[in-house]
């Protein structure tokens, strides 16, 4: 059986793109040396693959920010205000990425937004009337040679034209449907130059196909690849989904003339009932996804062979085992872990050790009689992994889940009745002023905890740095006059990594990165057993903080349903089971600062959304039907004059806006500067009970905004937000940022703020 990789990671192992990105935006290194550690980096992943005798591997999966732009780039979708630019292509190309302010000009960033069910997030194109869609660049012709002159031969991986139309924004009057053609053609143009070039195939990847698909998204899709397949010539084509199943249209694609269909067995449910019922064609490859892109565990060869055997009765042959996704969401290799026992990582399996199953599982599956399966080495070595695992059961933690009552998930007294006492006791101007939590991390605040780690400065030197950090960041808050002060989390390397460590049931990694965004990497930590917190986590921080200042303090706690989505999730226990335990976690810390004298605390859900099913009918059966639980479960224990806040990244919950309404927090802040406003009229309609704080200004740039620009911002919260419950905020942390520019931005905010006040 052939072997198929959908995509590889790309930060580098030791994340080297991250590296010499960020030396390239500071001018530390010109053009030409970031291209050469990026074909290294190309190189390396295809001689890995080629090594390991992967049949399909991709190219053009390597991106310098994300591929969704790469694609638009490569279109000539590029707004205006991006081309115009007296910058190179790739100067462009990371203007559109990440905004740019200098002696060129000064634009903000395209939005980004979460990448599916990921935590990986794409740009969004834009499209206005003027675009004139059209091939206008070489990348997967360029990358294409690159590899065969390697001697590897890809298939090129691109985003296909119904996800780059699917989640393009439109700003004009056209819509998807009057681009169709002319994309269609231009992709055309592309696969003609790949044909020159001697490509053999070209792999689509579209996932906007596992979401709920309308008559008209059918219709778009059709009328796309009519133009895409008709005229492809000799170049084959492979139409890959991943994420989930696409039963809105499996009918339909399996009669148009695709050469392959890439489809996922690990996230798509009904995946496996599809090909039943509908069957699948005999002149097509099935690319079956069937080793979780996703996922660090090891797979389980017994259940991957039956279904292996399970779709051969029905498709015969013309099966090639595929990754369920890209691997871009899992981490480069065991190799780098030298911390962890043995014990665990045999249970793990990250992008080089995927590629070692997929040729296992492709050669036990050749084998035709199940007795000689049973009886390899490799399937016997893999089988006794299910059967032990150390430390992963502590069942007091169980016992506690099992104990929780229905009124454990309510807080009284009700919302209106609990914003009174707090507005009387914090005392609060107007429109409030705060932040998300973290201050910039500068090199000093890294060393200081890389010390700790590698034992070079004791428990208590450590200490007395972060302090004095603390000292100095609230003296800053308190020049700035926020109003609202929080401690900088200088202690947290990741909010998620931070609370993981000291909770028992977690293990960490030491190089696991994966890429979040652009050069943002996050190291998810793992939950390998049972739960539970071991010991006060942030109280004397907070408690300490505190005593800086008179002002209130923020206590700041990430919450269950982040930590388990930012973490590589167990597959032994449900993750519903997993978040309940967390949560009882969390709700002892909530708990503990309330009773060390912190008036307010931010419980962090800043992924709550990202895991939404994609398909909306799942929505509520499948997730907020115990997610929202879970947060109420973490609060529902304080007092009514302590005031929870929470924060959320990305505004993109308007459809669910009563589920967040239901989350029963006191105060929300999230992501508002980067999209339109258009939140703040469903926050209108549904008529939200809770306080908000939609971010002024977008921190994922490092650009200063003007004061005029917030004021502006805060005029139109106004008109839709009673003033008594806006709150004035930066849209998320600023641990990513630079000093001088957070103090300037947020100087600008607390004057801005002040603006409004005076206007009464
Ligand atoms: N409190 C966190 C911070 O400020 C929140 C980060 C986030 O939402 N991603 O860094
Ligand atoms: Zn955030």
């Amino acid at each position: 059986m052939k072997t198929s990789v959908i995509g590889y990671p790309r930060i580098g192992k030791n994340r080297e793109l991250k590296f010499a990105s960020e030396k390239y935006f500071k001018s530390e290194i010109s053009e030409n040396d970031l291209q050469l550690v990026a074909a290294e980096l190309r190189k390396d992943s295809l001689l890995k693959q080629k090594e390991a005798g992967i049949n399909f591997i991709s190219s053009n999966d390597f991106s310098f920010y994300d591929n969704v732009l790469d694609a638009a780039f490569l279109f000539n979708i590029i707004p205006e205000r991006y081309s115009s630019l007296d910058l190179t292509d790739l100067g462009k190309y990371f203007a559109a990425a990440r905004g740019y302010q200098g002696d060129k000009g000064n634009v903000k960033a395209l939005a980004m937004k979460k990448w599916f069910n990921t935590n990986y997030h794409y740009l969004v194109p834009e499209i206005d009337d003027t675009t004139e869609i059209k091939l206008a660049g070489n990348k997967p012709v360029d990358e294409y040679l690159e590899a065969k002159a390697l001697g590897v031969e890809t298939k090129t991986a691109i985003v296909g034209p119904f996800t780059l139309l699917k989640l393009a924004k439109y700003t004009g009057e056209k819509k998807s449907a009057d681009f169709s053609t002319q994309l269609a053609d231009e992709y055309l143009k592309l696969i003609e130059k790949l044909a020159a070039a001697g490509a053999e195939w070209i792999e689509f990847d579209e996932p906007s196909l596992v979401k709920d698909l309308t008559a008209d998204d059918i219709t778009l899709f059709k009328s796309v690849y009519d133009i895409v397949l008709n005229g492809k010539g000799s170049v084959k084509a492979l139409l890959q989904t991943y994420f989930g199943d696409i039963r809105d249209i499996y009918s339909e694609v399996i009669k148009l003339s695709f050469d392959a269909i890439g489809l996922d067995f690990i996230e798509g449910r009904k995946t496996a009932d599809l090909v039943k019922e509908f069957g699948f064609p005999a002149d097509k490859l099935l690319f079956a996804g069937l080793v979780n892109g996703k996922n660090i565990w090891r797979n389980n060869y017994a259940k991957t062979i039956d279904a292996l055997k399970n779709l051969k009765s029905t498709v015969g042959d013309n099966v090639v085992l595929s990754t369920s996704c890209s691997l871009l969401h899992v981490p480069y290799t065991l190799a780098s872990e030298t911390k962890l026992s043995q014990d665990y990582l045999e249970h793990f399996s990250f992008a080089e050790e995927k590629l070692g199953e997929l040729r296992e599982l492709a050669q036990l599956s050749d084998y035709a009689d199940a007795s000689n399966v049973a009886s390899t080495d490799s399937f016997q070595n893999n089988q006794k992994l299910f059967h032990n695992r150390i430390n992963s059961v502590d069942g007091s933690v169980q016992n506690r889940v099992a104990a929780i009552k229905d009124s454990d998930y309510t807080r009284l007294p009700e919302f209106h009745e609990r914003e009174k006492i707090q507005k009387e006791r914090l005392g609060l101007p107007l429109f409030p002023t705060t932040t998300i939590g973290s201050f910039p991390q500068t090199q000093d605040v890294r060393q200081n905890r890389q010390k700790l780690k590698k034992g070079l400065i004791s428990v208590d030197e450590y200490t007395e740095f972060n302090k004095k950090k603390i000292a100095e960041c609230i003296a800053l808050q308190e020049e700035i006059d926020l109003d609202v002060i929080v401690h900088g989390e200088y202690e947290r390397n990741d909010m998620v990594e931070y609370f993981g460590e000291h909770l028992a049931g977690y293990v960490f990694t030491e190089k696991a990165w994966v890429q979040s965004y652009g050069t943002r990497c996050v190291k998810p930590p793992i939950i390998w057993g049972d739960v539970s917190r071991k010991e006060a986590i942030t109280v004397e921080w907070s408690k300490f903080a505190k005593s800086c200042t008179d002002k209130p303090v923020k206590g700041m706690l990430t919450g269950p349903v982040t930590i388990l989505n930012w973490s590589f999730p167990r597959e032994d226990i449900s993750i519903k089971e997993s978040t309940l335990q967390i949560a009882l976690a969390i709700r002892d810390e909530v708990l503990d600062l309330e009773a060390n004298g912190i008036d307010i605390i931010q419980i962090d859900e800043a992924a709550l959304r990202e895991k939404l099913p994609l398909r909306r009918s799942d929505w509520y059966s499948e997730y907020l039907d115990w997610a929202i639980p879970a947060f109420r479960l973490v609060h529902s224990g304080v007092k009514p004059e302590t005031q929870i806040h929470t924060h959320m990244c990305y505004s993109e919950f308007t459809d669910i806006i009563p589920a967040i309404d239901a989350m029963d927090a006191d105060v929300i802040t999230f992501e508002a500067s980067r999209s339109d406003l258009q939140i703040l009229d469903s926050l209108k309609e549904n008529n939200f009970k809770t306080e908000v704080g939609p971010g002024v200004y977008d921190i994922h740039s490092p650009r200063v905004p003007s004061v005029d620009e917030i004021v502006t911002a805060l005029t139109k919260m106004r008109d839709r937000i009673e003033d008594t419950k806006l709150w004035v905020n930066p849209d998320c942390g600023l641990k990513t940022r630079g000093e001088t520019e957070t103090k300037a931005s947020l100087i600008n905010l607390v004057e801005a703020a002040k603006i409004i006040r005076n206007q009464g």
